[in-house]
């Protein structure tokens, strides 16, 4: 038996790491009558049509969103309002249209301004990544048991809020609705200050003359590694990022700064109860993070994906 796909024609802006992986999800579960995507550059449009990533690509954002009844930007938020104002005369009276920007408040209002009072605007952010980007580097199943936050403004159609989170669902995805402003302090903290961290900590090592650059690759399984993943993420989407979040970002960083300090203090004056008393806080919070399933005790090298399936198949 065929079932009717939930959307007639979706269409895809940018397709990078999250882009070719909705693509990719798109495809396997048939959530979309038809699939067209596009990208602002030559060279991925045909990578995207070589790897068959959709149906149809298009050569531009205007001619790709047309009679589509879901448009997802996936481009940095840096562009989000220049995609709008490309889109905004070609959508569908009733389309949905969303994102998948790291930051929330700044895009909805750099979208909002140029999109139509008749297509519904919710925005989003799946909170799923990984350090890669472009067309083949996603994956259909990078969505599973991670979370999606939604951030429709004020007043928005609660038939389309329902329907994109039944999107989300479908790849996999645990949906929450918050305001854009929240969902910013929110993930300042748990995403975007540890690449900031991240980005200063790969930086500091690499310019220490007294450690040779070759010592520090050979030893970085002593905690470098780690930070060298995430500082390897893509530098656009990443200055994006923190321009965008600005005010939650600072806040967030002053209060990590006084934090450092009274660590720093405690090293300085032989603390060893101050240390103890802070790791087994910390120690104790990635135990929880363990138990509610948003990652696993196991080492991050060798886990397997999980399968993506149909509802019907589950
Ligand atoms: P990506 O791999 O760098 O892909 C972005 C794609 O968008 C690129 O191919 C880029 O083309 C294209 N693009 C840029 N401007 C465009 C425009 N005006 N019109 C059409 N296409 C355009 O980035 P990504 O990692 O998929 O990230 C996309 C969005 O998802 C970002 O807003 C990011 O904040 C969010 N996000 C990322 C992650 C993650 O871990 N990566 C996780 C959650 C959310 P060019 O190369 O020519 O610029």
């Amino acid at each position: 038996m065929t079932t009717t796909p939930p959307f007639k024609r979706i269409a895809l802006i940018g397709l990078g790491l999250i882009g070719s992986s909705l693509a990719r999800g798109i495809q396997q579960l048939g959530l979309a009558g038809e699939l067209v995507a596009t990208d602002n550059s030559a060279a991925v449009r045909l990578r995207a049509a070589e790897i068959k990533l959709a149906d149809r690509i298009a050569d531009d954002n205007a001619s790709a969103v047309k009679d589509a009844d879901l448009v997802i930007a996936c481009v940095p938020v840096g562009v989000a309002g220049d995609v709008a104002k490309s889109i905004a005369a070609h959508l569908a009276p009733g389309a949905i249209v969303s994102d998948v920007g790291s930051v929330k408040a700044s895009v909805l209002h750099a979208m909002a301004e140029y999109l139509p009072d008749n297509v519904h605007f919710i925005p989003a952010h799946p909170v799923a990544g990984t350090e890669n980007s472009g067309p083949d580097s996603g994956f259909a199943e990078l969505f599973i048991n991670r979370w999606c936050i939604l951030t429709p403004p004020d007043g928005a159609d609660s038939a389309a809020v329902e329907k994109l989170t039944g999107f989300w669902a479908a790849l996999g995805a645990n949906v929450e609705i918050m305001q854009a402003e929240h969902h910013d302090l929110v993930l300042a903290v748990t995403s975007h200050l540890p690449h900031l961290i991240a980005y200063t900590i790969v930086g500091t090592a690499d310019e220490l003359e007294d450690v040779t650059r070759s010592e520090v690759l050979k030893f970085s399984a002593g905690g470098f590694r780690d930070f060298t993943r995430i500082a390897a993420s893509d530098p656009t989407m990443w200055r994006d990022v923190f321009l965008a979040n600005k005010d939650a970002v600072l806040e967030m960083l002053g209060t990590f700064q006084e934090d450092l300090s009274k660590l720093t203090r405690a090293i300085r004056r032989d603390d060893g109860d101050a240390l103890f008393e802070h790791f087994t806080r910390t120690r104790a919070i990635r135990r929880g993070i363990v138990s509610i399933g948003q990652d696993e005790a196991a080492p991050d090298f060798g886990r397997k994906h999980q399968a993506l399936t149909k509802k019907s198949e589950s």
